[in-house]
């Protein structure tokens, strides 16, 4: 008896979406996920560099190992990261 395996042919587990051309160069970029480690405040979004992590818009807070994350996409030539939050 041959089991037939059925209409759950699903081409998609894992649906990262569209690769978007990067702004710059127009290369496909690389999907992925920046990861950093901030323990205290998260990532935060600021207008210059600062030492002091005053001020600054809270975008992601941390997770339970001080580590916060970004889905995003990364074109190697421009070293441009496009980043969601
Ligand atoms: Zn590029």
């Amino acid at each position: 008896m041959a089991t037939q395996a059925g209409p759950t042919r699903s081409a998609a587990g894992n649906s990262v979406g569209a690769i978007a051309p990067c702004p710059r160069c127009g290369q496909p970029m690389d999907p992925g996920v920046l990861g950093a480690e901030s323990l205290v405040g998260g990532a935060k979004w600021m207008r210059g560099r600062s030492r002091l992590s005053l001020g600054g818009e809270g975008l992601v807070s941390p997770d339970a190992w001080g580590n916060v994350y970004f889905d995003g996409y990364r074109c190697r030539q421009c070293r441009l990261l496009i980043l969601g939050y």
